[in-house]
Order: structure tokens, then sequence, then C-alpha cells
């Protein structure tokens, strides 16, 4: 007797559909005659998956393999619903998408959740199939009953392949007519209209529940959230395509074009999860309300806040940090900044901290290249020195009395304004340096709490380490290594580790202390542009924000495992006391040991060569300008000595003496700061060539 199954045989490859609308290939691995269904798996991602499919939905999609006219199978029932609950995973990949139509909505249960039940079968299931028996003349009274079953089956079998056959008529009547209207509709001056129409379906057959205000605020000591902003006007101009989508409260999709050999284009789609996610369409205050409002608390605590702005350039983090920068003002009441502002004075005057007297101080400055300058104080270079405690202090950093949210609106304005004055556009310079705003909460002058909101720098620009131009080349690796040391530092604060790379970077350096200690908290808000021109970039700002809470690895037992020694690859002549003596080296070293790989040996060369460029560059300066005011001192003496030679009888010995001693001083001085120079001088070389070793793959914007 044919079976139900048709041409399915154990290994025969069908053409399954995925909850998300993939359609892809499995093998049938069973065939569950009990309820007329096939087992089949497939390799994903280098797991082995399976799943059982009914036999009604595989016919639908292999008509090659149904059974011949009335050998049919024979549900009564309608298809089963098919699943599309977004099924999260850290980060899922080669999710290849051929356009689901709207036929394929899933039905759900009434909360709004896919469903996955099989419905029921009407009819009870049959016994198993006796063995196929050749002779009629020696069935048993149940052998009877079977054949009669059977015949019942088999004509709903045939009604159903009559309905099935119906159905895909339909199905197909209705694709071509689909195909025929897209075909009028399609606008060709969009570059990427297939692309469109495939993520527009993609979409259309999602279940969208955003984030709302009635969504309960979690605590976390480490928050991790992604904000997508709408496209912009230039990307409208040039029809750039929204390529990312937010179903739900904490989900992020990705959907990447990509071409095959047969240059037939395809969506990869790639889903990420975080804390939270907000969509295009969330205001700053709700962005807000879930990611640096519940630290507002933290500081009130005697705890440390952090809450950072990362992404590319012109993603969004400024206005998310500073506020609306539409047109040409910016409305930096609207930025966290100040509502976190406004939220610590709100909360000062709760009966509960009113009593502990706490004053309010502000400060505002900038890291660039390695450097910090307070925006509060024009621009000041201050320098950042750590005492034997390993306390960093910001020596000169301005720290502004404030009573009101108005006082901080103010100096952030003049933040803002010192920040980018001089400069062609806002984001010229900012995507080169992160801005620290802190408010400071102080009792009896001395520190209670800090919350430190940063505007990093663009993240795309870690990977200007190989231009040709030295001063962006130092740009780019300092933004680099902070980032990666801002990771590191942000993921030792959920574990116990023995050792955090703070020193590697004057940005982690200086937020060191916001790190350490039970009581500390961050957030960090990953920005992220919609467009298909950055998507490169989105994918890499979404597995660095992944990443950084991603609790998986233990850094330090890959490390007793034995690592490549990366000090072996460095051919440079660098300073043997300062490799041996720097705590900066030594923060660097492990931090690119943690980052393997992001960091190629020949980057960490290269990092360690610009450390000691920028180390030695301070104090050629310092030495510099000591021998400056030296010098002075030098002129005056001398000036007194040759006076002393116009007297008439003048002490010729005692002026050679103390012109010899004038000069040998003048010689020993001179002569060690030539010497720094051109030690420095070929450290820039050692630079300049380590650059060149770049491996140019590696790295890439972080
Ligand atoms: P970044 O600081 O990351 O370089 P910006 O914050 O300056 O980026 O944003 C770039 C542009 O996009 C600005 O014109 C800004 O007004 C706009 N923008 C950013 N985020 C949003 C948003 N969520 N909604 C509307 N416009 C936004
Ligand atoms: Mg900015």
């Amino acid at each position: 007797m044919a079976s139900c199954f048709g041409k399915i045989v154990v290994g025969t490859y069908v053409e399954i559909k995925r909850s998300d609308g993939r359609i892809h290939q499995a093998m049938v691995t069973s065939l569950n005659e009990d309820n007329e269904s096939v087992t089949v798996e497939w390799i994903e991602n280098g797991d082995t998956k399976g799943k059982e499919i009914d036999l009604e939905s595989i016919f639908a999609l292999n008509a090659d393999v149904a059974p011949d006219e009335e050998m049919a199978p024979s549900p009564e029932t309608p298809p089963p619903p098919t699943p599309t609950s977004v099924k999260v995973t850290k980060i899922s990949k080669n999710r290849r998408t051929i356009a689901p139509t709207k036929n394929d909505t899933p039905s759900k249960d009434n909360r709004g959740i896919p469903t996955r039940a099989r419905q029921p079968q009407p009819e009870p299931a049959p016994p198993p199939a006796p063995p196929t028996s050749l002779q009629p003349t020696q069935l048993t009274q149940a052998q009877t009953q079977q054949q009669l079953q059977n015949a019942r089956r088999k004509s709903n079998c045939v009604k159903e392949v009559e309905k099935l056959q119906e159905k895909r008529e339909r199905r197909r009547i209705q694709q071509q007519e689909l195909r025929e209207k897209r075909a009028q509709e399609v606008d060709t001056t969009i570059p990427n209209y297939e692309i469109m129409y495939m993520i527009r379906d993609f979409r259309a057959s999602l279940d969208y529940r955003p984030l709302t205000t009635a969504d309960l605020i979690e605590e976390h000591k480490i928050c991790v959230c992604v904000r997508k902003r709408p496209l912009n006007k230039k990307e409208l101009a040039m029809k750039d395509l929204d390529v990312i989508t937010i179903p739900s409260k904490d989900v992020v999709m990705v959907h990447e074009p990509k071409q095959k050999v047969d240059l037939t284009r395809y969506l990869e789609n790639q889903t990420f999860r975080f804390d939270y996610a907000f969509d295009d369409s969330t205001a700053n205050e709700m962005v807000y309300r879930f990611t640096a409002r519940p630290l507002v608390e933290t500081i009130f605590e005697r705890g440390m806040a952090t809450c950072f702005a990362y992404g590319q350039t012109g993603s969004g983090k400024t206005h998310t940090m500073g506020g609306d920068f539409s047109g040409k003002n910016q409305d930096c009441s609207k930025g966290i900044y100040a509502l976190a502002a406004r939220d610590v004075f709100l909360m000062l005057k709760k009966p509960n901290y009113r009593k502990l007297d706490l004053q309010v101080y502000a400060t505002f400055f900038e890291i660039y290249s390695g450097k910090v300058f307070d925006l509060l104080n024009r621009k000041a270079k201050l320098r950042v020195l750590e005492d034997g405690k390993q306390q960093v202090q910001v020596v000169g950093l301005q720290e502004k009395d404030v009573k009101c949210t108005e006082d901080v609106l103010k100096l952030i304005e003049v933040g803002n304004s010192c920040r980018t004055s001089g400069q062609t556009s806002a984001n010229a310079h900012s995507s080169r340096s992160h801005a620290v705003f802190q408010i400071i909460l102080r009792r009896k002058g001395k520190m209670h709490g800090k919350f430190s909101l940063i505007d990093l720098a663009g993240n795309e620009r870690g990977a200007d380490t190989s231009s040709a131009d030295r001063q962006t080349r130092l740009e780019g690796a300092e933004i680099n290594k902070s980032l990666l040391a801002l990771k590191e530092c942000i993921r030792a604060l959920g574990r116990n580790k023995p050792h955090t790379p703070f020193r590697a970077s004057k940005l982690t350096q200086v937020l060191r202390d916001s790190f350490i200690g039970e009581n500390s908290r961050t957030c960090m808000i990953a920005t992220i542009s919609p467009g298909m021109t950055s998507c490169e970039n989105t994918l890499n700002t979404l597995r660095y924000a992944n990443r950084v809470k991603e609790l998986t690895v233990d850094t330090n037992q890959v490390m007793e495992g034995g690592r490549p020694n990366i000090h072996a690859v460095n051919k440079l002549d660098l300073d043997e006391e300062w490799l041996s003596m720097s705590p900066q080296r030594d923060d660097l070293k492990l931090l690119c040991e943690q980052n393997e790989e992001e960091v190629s040996p020949q980057l960490f060369t290269f990092h360690e060569a610009v450390s000691q460029l920028v180390e030695m560059e301070e104090q050629v300066l310092e030495d510099h300008r000591a021998v400056f005011q030296e010098s002075i001192r030098w002129l005056e003496d001398e000036k007194v000595l040759l006076e002393m030679t116009e007297e008439v009888d003048y002490d010729v010995e005692s002026y050679a003496t103390q012109l010899e001693q004038i000069l040998d001083q003048k010689i020993d001085i001179l002569t060690e700061l030539r010497d720094k120079v051109k030690s420095f001088r070929s450290t820039l070389q050692e630079e300049e060539q380590a650059s060149k070793q770049i491996n140019p793959k590696r790295p890439r914007a972080l």
C-alpha cells in the first residue's frame, strides 16, 4: 500500500518554512504516521536543529513529493498556524528571507503571543497500520476494520488533495497578481527596491510591541540599550533604506542586504537583544526614563553612576545626551544631561535627602587625543595625576556650584559653545573627542556621589589608526584604545576581576572611581543610524554593545590557558625603561590581551609606540618649559657678569670661573633636553613605522 507520505522517505530533502518566514531545505529524518507529520532536521550556525511539520505544510511547499492523486495525506483541519515567535538569540545569523506574504501572518493567542500549538485533530488518530498484507482472505476482523478506516481516510485524502491544489492555485494567482502589481508600482528611482520590498514584507509578518511607559523599569548594575534614530533629510534625499527594525522593547533586527554568487539578492536578518531597544519614534524623555533616571538615586545613595552614548558619528549621541540640535540651536533642556540635573534637584527636596545638606556641583570637560580640556574654563588644558593610592585627579578642573536646573542649562550652553567654537560643524570635532559632563554631590566638601554623563567620540574613528596623517592616527589610536578600555572597565564592574586596565586610556583613568566600588552603576546607550549605508557601522556598534554585557567568556581563564605572546612580534626599538616601568604600558598590554580578536599584534605594537609617544611628548614639553625658565635666569646672570667686565679693575679669574660654570650648566641641561628630543623624534618615526605594519583588515571600527 502506498503511504500518505507520497514520495517522501527518510533522507528526502524538502523545503520548509520557518517561523520568521524564511524558507530553506531540511532533511526528513522520520515519518510520523500517528499524526501524519514528518520530522525534519537542518544545520544552523553549526547546530543541528529539528522540528516536526505536518504533511500538508510540507506538500504545500513541495508539490513534487506529494502523493499521486488519491494517496494524499488527510488532515481534516486547516494548516496549523506558522509560528512566528521571534526567536532571539544573542546574535542569530544567516536568516535568509524570502519575503513572506501577508497570508503567512501567524495566529496569536489572546495575549498577542504567537501560538505554536497544533490544532486538535477532529478524528481520533487511527491505530498504527499493520504490516501490509497481500492476501485479503487472511484478513482478521481488526484488519477489515482498519481497511474500512483507510478507505474512509482515502476519500478524505482525495478531498484534501483537491483542497490543497485549489489553495495552491489560489496562492499562485495571488502571488502572480502581487508581482504584477509590484512591477507597476516599482519606483525605479529607488536604488534598492527589491530589498525594500523584502524588508517591508518581513516587517508585515512581525508582531510589534514597542516599549511603553507601562513597562517595568528594571534595576541593572550594567544596563545596555540601543536607540535608533529616524532617517535624516540627507538619507531620505538619497533614498537610503531603513534596514533596522525594533519590533519589541528589547529586540533590534538588522536586515543586511547580501548577494548570492548568481547575483540574486537576499536579506540576512540578524537579531540582537538588549536591556531596552528604543525605536525611531522614541523621544529623549522616554529614553531617559529607562536609562539615566534610575541612576539618579544611586548618587544620593553614595554611589557612582555613569551613562555613555556610544555609536558612529551622526547616529544621535549628542541628540540623546545634549539635546535636540534641530536647526542651529540646541535645545539642551531635552537632553539627558539636563533631565538628570532636573531630577537631582527634585530628589534633593525629598525629606530623606534634604537632611543630608548636600551641595551640587557640575563639571564639563573634553578628552581629545588623550588630553583633557576644561569646557567651563575656555578649554584650559588640564593635567591628570595619579597619587600613590591610585587616586586620579584632574588638576585645576573647575567644579561649578549649581543651585537649580537653569544654572545647569547655562553651563551646558557655555560648554557646548566652547566645545564647538572654531569648528566648521559640530560633528567635525565632537567625532574625535569624548565629552564628559558630571553632576557631583558633596557633603561638607566631601564627595557623596557622582554622575558622569559621557558623549563618546564616534566609534568609526577608532579605525583611523592606519591613516597617512599622524594627527588623525594618534586621535584614532586614542579612540580605539579608550573604547576598548571602556568595554573592559564596564565588564569588570559586573565581575570580580583582579585587575582592570583603567590606565590604558585617559577616559578610563579619569573615570576610574566610577568603575570601582560596590555601589557603582552604569548604562550604555548605543545609538544607531537606520540607513543601509550605515549597516556595517551599525553592526559593529551592536556587536560592541553586546560584548559589554555578555558574561560568558571569562578572559582571565582564557588568559591562563596560555595566550600567544603579544610582545613577541614587537621588533621596534622602544625605550627599554619605558617598556618595563610604565603602568600605562602594563594596562595597555592587558587590554590588548583581553581583546585579541580586535587587536592584532601589530596594532598592539602601534599602541605601544603611541603611548610612549604621548608620554614622551609630555616630558619633552615639561622639560622644555623648565629650560626656558632657566634660560631667563642665565641671561640675567650673564648680564651681571658682562657688566662686571666693564669695570677697570674687574677680577678676570672670577669672571672666567663664573662664565665656565654657567656654560657647563647650560651645556648639561641643553644636552639632556636635546637627547630627549632626539629619542622623541625616533619614537615619532617608530610610531610611523608601526602604523604601516597594521594589518589593514584590523582594526575595524569598534
Ligand atoms: P552624533 O552626536 O552621534 O554624531 P547627533 O546627535 O549630532 O549625532 O545627530 C545627528 C543628526 O541626527 C542631528 O541633526 C540630530 O538632530 C539628528 N538626530 C539624532 N537622533 C535623533 C532622533 N532620535 N530623532 C530625531 N533626530 C535625531
Ligand atoms: Mg555628537
